[in-house]
């Protein structure tokens, strides 16, 4: 996702934030009960006998208050709301003093850029408190311009030293793509981006046969510094933004999003059982690929998914949010993850009837996913069955059996 959206939507129209851009809700609704294909149809098929399912994101959106942690860094997300309510408030407007004092609570909740730049801000606050954020940025912007150019000639050197025994031609496309960007960034406002840059330089090696050194090229490329993990590209970046948007941009990359599980463009479906809580900065890396590949690049999700489920699972035993979401939640995101991600939900606890429905199959009893209840259910039977009365009775009737033939062989020697 791009950022210039994203803020667009704070500073532009006034519209809801609760979704990664602008919210479609209402006609996502709409169209979840008039189409097919917004409906779920892989995994276990929605009877709707057991539990009344709303498809929308609703039942996830109510639990935006209740601090979520991202499925993804484990961060804990920001209700879209509560930063909807301090945009209306318009105190990210006023000076530095106002707006820090409101942007400090979420700051545990911020990335590490995002949480940099606010000390920045704080301590800079201190000198000018009556200067608006934007004011303060645009003061320590030569400060740490510097740095951030240096950053980006250096790897610029180090792509035109890896290009040197390239084809004339190649190596000549790429000294003027990278002169056109330095004229840019010594323009003023470091108007440098990053995925421009890759984008046209990719462009260059397009028919390149040497795979190899283009993607070695490329991985350079990717080093140069952007403002979602820099902070020198963020204070160059927002300098030219209105002081709203700045304080917006802290927060909004923590803020609670949905994600789908499965994505969209692998006919993903708008649907509840492929909907989880994740950060808007963790949904935005992600995009549109495989659950496996944000696996490969955040082993943390491991750990952290687990905790975002147990976290749900705690709403749905206590009733507000379905059951059956998070079993289909577990199944979706095991099959997105090729079964790495193989979540326990066996602190979940369910009816009879969802656990016969659900938990009947041999490898679903197999895994570490079943609930509790049927566990135990499943085991304590035949655990009655051996004790007290019953073993009894099976003693006396083995007693009977021997007598009888004892006296049958008896007979027997007798004739
Ligand atoms: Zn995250």
């Amino acid at each position: 996702m791009k950022i210039l959206p994203l803020i667009n939507n704070f500073i532009i129209p006034r519209v809801n934030i609760s979704n990664n851009q602008y919210d479609y809700s209402e006609q996502r609704l709409s169209l979840l009960k008039h189409s097919e294909a917004d409906t779920f149809q892989k995994s276990i098929p929605f009877s709707g006998r057991t539990e009344v399912i709303n498809p929308s994101r609703a039942p996830l959106e109510k639990l935006y208050k209740h601090n979520l942690t991202c499925l993804c860094c484990g961060r804990v997300m920001i209700d879209p709301k509560k930063i909807n309510q301090l945009q209306e408030s318009g105190v990210l407007k006023q000076n530095s003093e106002v707006a820090l004092k409101y942007l400090e609570k979420y700051r545990n909740n911020m990335h590490s850029v995002e949480q940099e730049v606010f000390d920045i801000l704080k301590e800079q606050s201190k000198l000018y408190p009556y200067l608006n954020i934007q004011q303060i940025l645009n003061i320590i912007k030569p400060e740490y311009e510097k740095p951030l150019i240096l950053t980006q000639f250096g790897i610029f050197k180090m792509i035109q030293k890896a290009c040197e025994n390239m084809d004339p031609k190649i190596k000549r496309e790429v000294d003027d793509l990278i002169e056109e960007e330095k004229q840019l960034i010594l323009a003023g406002n470091n108007q440098f981006r990053r995925k421009r840059f890759v984008r046209k330089f990719e462009q260059i090696f397009d028919d390149s046969s040497n795979s190899a050194v283009k993607e070695h090229l490329i991985r350079l490329a990717n080093k140069l510094p952007t403002a979602y993990e820099d902070k020198n590209a963020f204070i160059i970046k927002y300098s030219s933004y209105p002081s709203e948007a700045i304080g917006i941009r802290l927060l909004s990359y923590s803020m609670c999003t949905i994600e789908h599980v499965l994505p969209k463009n692998r006919n993903g479906e708008n649907h509840i059982f492929n909907y989880i809580p994740e950060c808007m900065r963790c949904n935005s890396f992600r995009q549109d690929r495989r659950m496996i590949q944000q696996l490969e690049e955040h082993p943390e999700m491991f750990s952290n998914a687990q905790i975002l489920l147990d976290r749900l699972i705690d709403f749905a035993n206590k009733g507000k949010l379905s059951k059956l979401y998070i079993i289909n939640i577990q199944k979706r995101v095991k099959e997105e993850s090729e079964g790495l991600l193989d979540l326990d939900i066996s602190k979940l606890t369910v009816s009879e009837k969802i656990r016969r429905q659900y938990f009947s199959s041999p490898e679903t009893n197999a895994t570490n996913s079943q609930p509790h209840t049927s566990r135990a259910e499943n085991s304590a039977p035949d655990r009655r069955k051996k004790t007290k009365k019953e073993i009894k009775r099976e003693r006396i009737k083995e007693q009977h059996k021997r007598k009888n033939l004892v006296r049958k062989d008896n007979n027997r020697i007798k004739k």
